[in-house]
């Protein structure tokens, strides 16, 4: 997700960046994981929410205790370390050091992550694998600098065929443009590279980490399954961009490419999670965007994990 906002908040919206922690650890089977906050977005809920009844809408965010015209929305990476792998989930929005000229506007991106692997004393270097979940700006960004160096040289990166399909093929042609800018500079260039492309529904990316097709947000995107039985946790990356999408399932975001193979899949997440006793993390929601969801008759709700 990102785009359709006006790009120049992303600057007023970074004064917000420190006002709450950024680094969040925990485990999840045997990787120590963290979760990196790499930048804080904003949002419309005309276009989070396009289809809702208003009074209806109106209530929820209420609930939620949300504006409809500021959605905070962060933008994550998960690490996963387990021994000598460390699994690097999305790579945020990344930093350009000259200003990409969109709709008029001169914008620069300031991701933070490269900046908190650093003060994690992870270096680059040591990341094995990249796992991209989908190929919009806020997750393929930090792939390259704005040197135009691979930022982590060592590592394999795993994505969906059909999301590399879809992005270089003419169905890709009414995107944003600055969505294209992003791939021609961090997904085109991975050819030559150490590449993986998934082709199935789950796929065992490597040991305790496996890929599901999550498609509908867009043609590719996957989530990811982490870690063993006794613990488990499923990366649902933009298949919900909020609370209120996992208890309105047929609200629709503007942001979502196919709707109908969107909502099936969130179907398909919800009852993956809950038959599995997994927790969740999402990436637009509160950071670190933990929590389980919880299912009442036909109903499901959201919990964030304490
Ligand atoms: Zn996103």
């Amino acid at each position: 997700m990102l785009a359709a906002i006006p790009l120049v908040s992303f600057h007023s919206n970074l004064n917000l960046w420190n006002m709450d922690k950024e680094i969040y650890r925990c485990t999840i089977g045997d990787f120590e994981c963290t979760i990196f906050k790499d930048f804080m977005g904003k949002y419309l809920a005309k276009d989070f929410f396009s289809n809702a009844d208003k009074k209806e809408l109106d209530e929820a965010l209420l609930k939620h205790n949300v504006s409809p015209d500021n959605i905070p929305s962060p933008y994550i990476a998960m690490l996963l370390q387990d021994g000598n792998r460390k699994i690097l989930i999305d790579t945020g929005i990344g930093s350009s050091e000259e200003p990409i000229v969109f709709r008029g506007m001169e914008v620069f991106w300031k991701g933070q992550l490269i900046h908190l692997l650093e003060k994690e004393k992870v270096d680059p270097n040591e990341i094995t694998d990249v796992v991209i979940t989908h190929f919009h700006p806020d997750h393929i960004g930090g792939v390259f600098s704005s040197e135009n160096q691979l930022v982590f040289p060592n590592a394999t990166f795993h994505m969906h065929q059909g999301e590399w399909d879809y992005w270089h093929s003419s169905k890709s042609d009414n995107q944003p443009p600055l969505f294209k800018v992003f791939i021609e500079n961090n997904i085109t260039p991975l050819k030559n590279k150490n590449i993986n492309l998934i082709k199935h529904d789950y796929h065992e990316i490597s040991k305790d980490i496996i890929s599901v097709n999550a498609e509908g947000h867009t043609e590719g995107q996957i989530a990811v399954i982490i870690g063993n039985k006794n613990d488990q946790l499923l990366y649902i990356s933009d298949a919900f961009l909020h609370p209120i999408h996992i208890e309105k399932l047929n609200w629709q975001t503007n942001y979502d490419l196919d709707h109908k193979k969107a909502k099936n899949t969130r179907l398909k997440l919800l009852d993956l999670a809950y038959n599995e006793d997994m927790r969740i993390n999402a990436f637009h929601f509160d950071f670190p965007g933990i929590g389980v969801a919880q299912k009442e008759n036909s109903n499901w709700r959201w919990v964030y994990e304490e």
